[in-house]
């Protein structure tokens, strides 16, 4: 480990958490009763909650650690439109006839657009200051056959999800960062980015204003079937509701065995860096976007919401590591985009888990048990999973007049798998070579 490459004010905790003070609210008693019981305080329990409210619902929403502890709080903030199914797209469909390929990449990718037109509408509509603005996001190559790849999939991108997508070759590269790093790579304008917490506190201000109750620090137990609905035990008490709906992603657990097993949990990292000159951080990205690679190892990152700090994230290992090992990782691969930064500081390292599944599309639906559930985000949840919350949420009331695409799929899962990725480690490894060779043979 390079001491050198912390600020002597380093924080092993969110960057984002130094605008609003995650575990700071007080503590809501848990009621007995509920017409909803939702387990998991993220943005998909939050969006849940919102829209149960707004039909006249009585929501509950169970969070085990502090409210904004998972995900919703660590992550990138980059918002995703169709693109944000990424691998989902090779499904088995997509081999079939070139008929049923094209049904199958109108379904997913325009299923996929409908997160980011539900997330800026639900911004403005509940008046969220999250410093969100659709900037584009620009995606680089690794290497040239990926660039072949992204420009293979152009077409449908723009051509269902919408997505004002162009291919950029690597002369042109400096027109969307400051480096020479990737083979070219795809500008996609239907994207955005926001602050992480700021979106969550603005999510539970609108719940608590359509009437929802947040209870922290209060794990849901047992869950038992009743003649009126469902009986959920909690660390503080038991709660009797007509529904229940799991909204814990990559922090499922064993409250829920049948979608743990459907679920790999997979750990991201990100540093912020101190605060750099104006007029270096304008360079880095001259129009503002969001940027992340195609490799198997990938890295995502953006300015700050003040455009001050490097945000750099990415996948250097996929389990749990303390941020001072992932620290120096993640910045070893921002000095290899931005030799320029070399003696830029980080003052902020954390981690936290996506949820992959084995399909890589988002699901929600309801288990046969009678559980709701909407998870498995594969690294890009803050719009789809937003939006799948909320349609849960409809789902409940009746107020659905079309099922999103992600309903009720076939949810996969694998032999012998419970929900414990022991390989995980050696796919990392995998995925390290392979991107290594695709670099080597460019
Ligand atoms: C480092 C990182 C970077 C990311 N970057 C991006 C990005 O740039 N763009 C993007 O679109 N997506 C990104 N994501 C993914 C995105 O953050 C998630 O898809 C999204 O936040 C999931 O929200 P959620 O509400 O479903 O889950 P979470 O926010 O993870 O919340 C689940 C909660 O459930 C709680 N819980 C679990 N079990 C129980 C129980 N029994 N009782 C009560 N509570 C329980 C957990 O404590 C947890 O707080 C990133 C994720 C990470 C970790």
């Amino acid at each position: 480990m390079d001491p050198s490459i912390f600020h002597p004010d380093f924080k092993p905790r969110p960057f984002w958490w130094e605008a609003v003070e995650i575990g700071d609210e007080e503590q809501a008693e848990p009621p007995s009763r509920a017409d909803v019981v939702i387990v998991g305080g993220g943005l998909t329990g939050l969006n849940c909650a919102i829209e149960l409210g707004r039909g006249g619902a009585k929501a509950v929403v169970l969070e085990a650690e502090e409210l904004g502890f998972g995900a919703s709080t660590r992550n990138g903030g980059g918002i995703s439109g169709g693109n944000s199914v990424g691998k989902g797209l090779s499904g088995s469909k997509a081999r079939q006839s070139p008929a049923e390929e094209q049904d199958w990449l109108r379904e997913i990718i325009g299923g996929a657009s409908e997160g980011l037109s539900y997330i800026e509408a639900l911004i403005q509509r509940e008046d969220i200051a999250c410093h969100y603005e659709r900037t584009g996001r620009f995606v680089g190559a690794w290497a040239p056959k990926h660039y072949e790849g992204m420009a293979g999939k152009l077409d449908a991108l723009n051509r269902y999800g919408e997505a004002d997508a162009y291919m950029l070759p690597r002369e042109r590269q400096r027109e969307e960062m400051a480096s020479d790093f990737y083979r070219g790579g795809m500008v996609v304008n239907r994207t955005g980015k926001l602050h992480p917490a700021l979106y969550h506190r603005g999510l539970m201000d609108a719940a608590r204003r359509h009437g929802a109750m947040l209870v922290g620090h209060t794990r849901a137990g047992a869950l038992t079937r009743t003649a009126g609905g469902w009986r959920v035990e909690t660390s503080r008490g038991a709660i009797e509701a007509n529904e229940v709906v799991i909204a814990t992603n990559g922090y499922t657990g064993d409250l829920t065995p049948d979608l743990k097993r459907r679920i790999i949990p997979v750990a991201s990292h990100i540093i912020a860096t101190e605060e750099i000159e104006p007029d270096l951080a304008r360079s880095l990205i001259p129009k503002g976007r969001t940027l992340a690679d195609s490799c198997r190892i990938l890295c995502y990152y953006r300015l700050s919401h003040d455009n001050r700090r490097v945000i750099f994230g990415g996948r250097p290992r996929f389990t749990q590591v303390p941020p001072e090992t992932s620290a120096p990782l993640l910045h070893g691969m921002m000095l290899a985009r931005w030799p320029q930064l070399k003696g830029v500081r980080v003052t902020h390292a954390w981690t936290g888990n996506l949820a992959f599944a084995f399909d890589y599309l988002p699901h929600m639906g309801v288990t046969p048990k009678g559980l709701h559930y909407a998870m498995g985000c594969n690294g890009s949840g803050v719009a789809i999973l937003s939006w799948l919350g909320a349609e849960v949420g409809r789902k409940i009331l009746g107020k659905s007049n079309r099922a999103p695409v992600f309903d009720g799929r076939d949810f996969p899962t694998r032999a012998f798998y419970t929900g414990k990725p022991w390989v995980l480690p050696l796919v990392g490894n995998w995925y390290r070579f392979r991107d290594w060779l695709d670099r080597r043979a460019a």
